[in-house]
């Protein structure tokens, strides 16, 4: 797949379908997939450390999570066609898979949170099989149980929900003893299958505002949104760097 390289990271220039389709296609091969779709923050953090653009480029595939992104493509003059959020590659692979029988195993949030979305999900397609959950919240040495309830599940694709960069940092970490054939770090999507959180409606989405509705409704997340224009600049000033090394 054609990529673009944003401060170092290297994001997929695909569309949403795009992803879907290529998300499919991995959990029907073997080995293990890891899937990352970082918005501005999570590709400011990696420009400030280059062991976390490393992980990050491990990934099989990188999706443009956030207007912010998109833009930075067109600065750079290589466009990504559209923004592909996580949690809405997580929903049409949801869709896909609702009636196939593959394993999905929902991982992250706080106590309660994965349970919620799996019955919510389960009611919206009774044919999904969620085959297991675990909140997001637990000590270092519980890591092995958790890998081994993942693994006893037979789980063929995990939502790890820790927030970045603990979820891709998690998954690189043990991706080598999971089973699974997919692993995407997508923030916090459980929290909206389970009702705990609202995406933003359609509108704010469609004009690139989705940063603007969280902040008005979590206005508490002001600081880790001066990333969007800290990241707008960066890629302005230092961004050609990164396309010359590209030719
Ligand atoms: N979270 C978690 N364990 C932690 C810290 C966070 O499971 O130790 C969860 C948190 O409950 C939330 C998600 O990670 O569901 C992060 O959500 P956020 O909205 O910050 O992520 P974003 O979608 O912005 O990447």
């Amino acid at each position: 797949m054609d990529k673009v390289n944003i401060l170092g990271v290297n994001i997929d220039k695909t569309t949403h379908d795009g992803a879907v389709d290529k998300v499919m296609s991995m959990l029907n091969e073997p080995g293990n997939h890891a899937v990352f779709t970082p918005n501005s923050e999570i590709i400011l953090m990696a420009y400030h450390d280059t062991e976390f653009c490393a992980l990050l480029n491990s990934a099989d595939l990188l999706t443009a999570d956030g207007i912010g992104v998109v833009y930075a493509s067109r600065i750079l003059k290589n466009p990504v066609p559209e923004r592909v959020a996580g949690f809405d590659v997580a929903c049409g692979v949801i869709d896909r898979i609702a009636e196939t029988g593959h394993r999905l195993y929902l991982f992250g949030g706080k106590p309660g949170v994965a349970e919620k979305a799996k019955e919510n999900l389960t009611s919206k397609y009774p044919f999904l099989n969620v085959v297991g959950t675990h909140n997001g919240y637990f000590k270092p040495d519980e890591v092995d149980g958790i890998v081994e309830n993942i693994n006893a599940s037979g789980a063929d694709l995990l939502f790890v929900c820790l927030g970045a960069p603990a979820q891709e940092k998690w998954i690189c970490a043990n991706r080598d003893r999971l089973c699974c054939h997919v692993m995407m770090g997508i923030g916090g999507s459980l929290d909206v299958f389970a009702g705990t959180a609202e995406r933003a409606p359609e509108f704010w989405c469609k004009w690139g505002l989705e940063w603007l509705y969280r902040l008005i409704k979590e206005p508490w997340r002001f600081k880790r949104m001066l990333a969007l224009p800290k990241f707008g600049f960066t890629v302005l000033f230092k961004g050609k760097r990164y396309r010359k090394e590209q030719k």
